[in-house]
């Protein structure tokens, strides 16, 4: 019998006004010098003010470090690393959306540890190892997606090839996440949607994913039915503050939709400790070649893939309609339900309407087949599948 691993997180403080717990926090832990580390959008946002004057307020030398922007690059990394060590950091408080907070776990592995980023890599053949002083890390995520708060990686790309790259330690788990809706009501419903969708990818192929972890499946499927009934809501929440009503900011039911995002997303990156599939190894593909959200491709592909996994996945599919409040509880009743969601959040079906172009297709299929992701998905894909699946998601 295989021998399967359960890995749970670490300390998570949910709520409204969560960011309030932080200055207590670093103080139990002695830290004195705590270094932000944000993406340049958020930088100039109430968000990271707000972190910087709580910090400042209980006397501690904040610094903040925020030249992070689109998809993290390993340049980014080491700017920050820079930064770290000039500030002689002993905290990281890892504040934004997925980037930033990837970036920021690649700043704490920095701080410590001579040499290039890439050395640490580890999908190379011998990594250098990561076994030095790693600083206290909490995890604030701005946005409800990626779950980066409770991963034990970081995935950064290499400035010149774009490839993905990932940093992995145990150590590089945050030692507590604070998730507090207050700072994501903000966010516009494009990245909304968008990064909801990366969180309900990560729930479902998670669950698809064929190693026995009853605990993860659990997980997985509660994130479903979260995002199912609370990701519309805070889209919905959303345009209402877009259309220019301000008064939603600090509405009820937009903090408790807001709230559930989170811990959906939270969720997802838990459960996807089982690993992804080949929506994953098509999106990594579309943001490397193609720029594009991550969590947009995914959710443009997931019901292409579905399609794809419904052969084997029937069962598993069927269950995941009942659990999402489809009409039909089956497979293809679970792929209708995708079609209808994303258009609900006003999510394109087609790869065409996000600028990507048949000759964008052998890249995409490159880039597809040397992603890792698909060798977890419930059956093998094959170079001619990934052609077939960006050809139909590009009609
Ligand atoms: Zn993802």
């Amino acid at each position: 019998m295989t021998i399967s691993n359960y890995n749970f997180p670490t300390v998570i403080k949910y709520g409204a006004g969560a960011i309030s717990l932080l200055p207590g926090i670093l103080q139990d832990e002695g830290v004195k010098r705590p270094l932000i580390v944000t993406d340049r959008g958020l930088a100039k946002l109430p968000p990271t003010e707000k972190t910087r004057k709580l910090l400042e307020d209980a006397g501690l030398a904040v610094a903040v470090f925020s030249e992070i922007w689109g998809n993290p690059l390993v340049s980014q990394a080491t700017a920050g690393g820079k930064v770290a060590r000039e500030h002689k950091a002993d905290a990281i408080i890892a504040l934004g959306g997925g980037a930033a907070l990837d970036v920021a776990k690649c700043v704490a592995v920095l701080l410590h540890h001579d040499g290039d980023l890439l050395e640490y890599e580890a999908f190379l053949k011998n990594p250098k190892p990561i076994d030095k002083d790693i600083p206290y890390i909490v995890a604030i995520p701005t946005t409800a997606g990626t779950g980066s708060e409770v991963g034990r990686s970081a995935v950064v790309s290499d400035d010149a090839s774009h490839q993905k790259k990932i940093i992995f330690s145990g150590r590089l788990l945050a030692k507590r996440v604070l998730l507090d809706p207050e700072l994501t009501v903000g966010l516009p419903p494009e990245v909304t949607a968008a990064t909801g969708l990366d969180a309900l990818t990560h729930c479902v192929e998670s669950y698809l994913h064929a190693s026995v972890h009853p605990m993860c499946d659990g997980i997985a499927l509660e994130g479903v039915r979260i995002i199912a009934k609370h990701l519309p809501r805070a889209v919905e929440f959303a345009k209402k503050i877009k259309a220019g009503d301000a008064s939603v900011l600090t509405n009820a039911e937009h903090i408790e939709a807001r709230g559930m995002m989170l811990n959906a997303a939270m969720m997802g990156a838990v459960a996807f400790q089982k690993d992804l599939g080949v929506t994953h190894s098509c999106a990594h593909a579309l943001s490397t070649v193609c720029d594009l959200h991550h969590g947009l491709a995914n959710g443009i592909m997931i019901p292409y893939a579905m399609r794809f996994n419904s052969d084997v996945s029937n069962d598993k599919l069927a269950i995941l309609a009942e659990v999402a409040g489809a009409k039909e509880k089956s497979a293809k009743g679970f792929i209708d339900w995708l079609v209808a969601f994303n258009t609900s959040l006003g999510i394109p079906k087609s790869l065409k309407e996000v600028g990507v172009k048949p000759e964008h297709i052998d890249p995409l299929i490159e880039a597809a087949n040397a992603d890792f992701c698909h060798q977890f998905n419930p059956k093998p894909v094959r170079p001619e599948d990934f052609r077939a699946l960006f050809e139909e998601a590009i009609r």
